[in-house]
């Protein structure tokens, strides 16, 4: 059985990562507050939060490789600074 799962925001300008508990019928992305469908959504299952968040890491880094320009991830980093 598996406790937790990492989702994909569905919406087209978004498409991030995160995760939410398997028994939730939906979620709310924090990015942009898109209410996720999860009967829909293709869904990773994982056991525990801890492999949730490193997985939601893991696959936002690689996206933001991809999709981001490299300033936005510089602002980005600055932000996470500011925060902790
Ligand atoms: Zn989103």
């Amino acid at each position: 059985m598996s406790n937790y799962c990492v989702i994909r925001c569905d919406k087209l300008t978004c498409g991030k990562f995160s995760y939410c508990k398997s028994n939730q019928k939906t979620k709310k992305c924090p990015y942009c507050e898109h209410i996720i469908n999860l009967a829909k959504a293709k869904k990773h299952h994982v056991q525990t939060t801890g492999e949730a968040k490193k997985l939601v890491q893991i696959f936002n880094t690689r996206l933001g490789e991809i999709t981001e320009p490299k300033w936005y991830k510089e602002s980005k980093t600055k932000m996470d600074i500011t925060k902790q």
